[in-house]
């Protein structure tokens, strides 16, 4: 019998229903806009001074320090054009990896248009960089370093504290993409030392369409939205209260799951082994360094669109590369960066476990995957020659 098992939580998750519950005042008669005088209006700004106290104490930030935005994806690009277009005149050097998110690289291509120059450091095997690497790229007009804290393709998590040190010996700016990070592993951003932190809330439990940049008091960025004010002016439009609300919910959530990540660790590492199993088969990725739910894997002779597509009529939901970029058919950059080739990179599988996963989900999976693997092998022309 079929059973329907999610393991894409680094695409996206399910909204949480104590999420939800926290959201639905504000879709009924506490509608008002947080500008307003009046009495809804100013209990919806109530809703988003606590939303926003509430998710400052869970990073370790003070609530003047963060910033609501739409998603993700703005948070990076507000953090790196603010800081670069607001201190171009000290420098027009970044530093950034080889495998962040589009929402990062494609930032950089945008600025390196301005004139800015961008640096990518180069990851190893096993996707980790190290605090020397980046040392050694800082320049007198470097003015800031963006890395992301854990990688969402392979999981990888790299030592942020160690490199906002580094950064910050040489007076350069750290920002550092936390949204794969948030609920897998602790995050505070006064223990890590960073500038600038973007999270998601859609990785998180929260809907699609929230996000949060951190901004420690004193950094200098240029305002992202002009408009009525809010955001302390440095982002316009009316707050989207319900979604704010959802957020500091989910946050506190993910926060509290922190201890239920070893089991989920222990799931995906028996996921591991099962896999492990299945000939011609290798962790994509550092499995000490790695997120508690994360597993990447490539399947010699197997095109990863077809394994996905097999896995999906089994109820299972997994990806290929990031979702991001599955319209696509150029290998991920994150793969190809740890050195696999084209045919290796096309061939692999994420699979992202979260709490709501159990162990019957990883019966499941071990049950379905190695079939189907054997039955596309069957039918590549490769399989037959190499094997
Ligand atoms: C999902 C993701 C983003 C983008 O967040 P959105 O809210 O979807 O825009 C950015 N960085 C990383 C590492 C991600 O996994």
């Amino acid at each position: 019998m079929n059973r329907f098992v999610y393991a894409d939580h680094a695409a996206t998750t399910n909204v949480a229903p104590e999420v939800l519950e926290e959201m639905l005042p504000c879709f009924g008669a506490e509608y008002g806009n947080p500008s307003s005088l009046y009495g809804i209006g100013q209990n919806a700004s109530r809703m988003v001074a606590d939303a926003r106290a509430r998710i400052a104490k869970v990073l370790g930030a003070k609530p003047t320090e963060i910033f609501f935005t739409s998603c993700g994806s703005e948070s990076d690009n507000w953090a790196i054009k603010g800081v670069a277009h607001a201190n171009a005149s000290r420098g027009k050097h970044i530093i950034t990896t080889v495998y962040e998110h589009h929402a990062v690289l494609h930032t950089m291509d945008a600025l390196k248009k301005e004139g800015f120059e961008i640096t990518y450091l180069k990851v190893n095997e096993e996707g980790l960089i190290s605090p020397e690497q980046l040392e050694a790229a800082i320049r007198p007009d470097t003015i800031l370093v963006a890395m992301m804290y854990a990688n969402n393709e392979i999981g990888t998590i790299l030592p942020i504290k160690e490199m906002a040190a580094v950064a910050h010996a040489h007076k350069v700016y750290f920002f550092t993409d936390a949204v794969q990070a948030i609920g897998n592993i602790p995050v505070d951003v006064s223990e890590l030392g960073v500038d600038l932190l973007a999270l998601s809330g859609h990785k998180i439990h929260a809907p699609k369409g929230i996000g949060v940049l951190y901004v420690r008091t004193g950094t200098r960025i240029a305002n992202l939205i002009d408009g009525g004010g809010q955001e302390r002016s440095r982002r316009g439009g009316t707050e989207n209260v319900a979604y704010i609300r959802g957020l500091a919910k989910a946050l506190e959530l993910a926060v509290e799951g922190l201890p239920d990540m070893k089991r989920v660790a222990a799931m995906r590492d028996r996921l591991a082994e099962g896999i492990a199993k299945i000939p011609y088969t290798r962790i994509n990725g550092s499995m000490e360094h790695r997120l508690p739910g994360n597993l990447n894997v490539a399947f010699e002779f197997i095109e990863g669109e077809s394994l996905i597509l097999l896995l999906d009529m089994a109820g299972i939901c997994a990806s290929t590369g990031s979702a991001c970029s599955t319209a696509s058919l150029e290998p991920s950059h994150v793969l190809l960066s740890i050195g696999l080739p084209h045919e290796k990179a096309h061939g692999s599988l994420r699979l992202t476990l979260s709490h709501g996963n159990t162990e019957e989900d990883v019966d499941y999976i071990l049950e379905k995957l190695p079939p189907i693997v054997e039955r596309l092998r069957e039918m590549s022309p490769l399989y037959e020659t190499n094997s």
